[in-house]
């Protein structure tokens, strides 16, 4: 189980150069989602380091879902 952190996401998010004006897939949502997640819980400014996932959520009905799920399994893990 690895340790979720923001450089490590960042640096995915390095690979996706540019998308500043461009909308992420589902795909490159979800392999984040999980770290997003976690992140999220542990009170980082997740809006402020993945803006992108965060719009996705917004106008994606799939990916807000398996984030409210993958919330909903975080929280009952704890
Ligand atoms: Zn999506």
């Amino acid at each position: 189980m690895q340790q979720p952190n923001p450089a490590m996401i960042q640096k995915i998010m390095g690979m996706l150069e540019n998308t500043q004006e461009i909308e992420l897939t589902c795909d490159e949502v979800f392999a984040v989602l999980d770290q997003f997640v976690e992140l999220a819980a542990r009170g980082e400014d997740v809006s402020n380091l993945l803006p992108l996932v965060e719009r996705h959520l917004s106008i994606c009905a799939d990916c807000k879902e398996e984030y409210d799920t993958l919330k909903r399994m975080m929280a009952g893990a704890v």
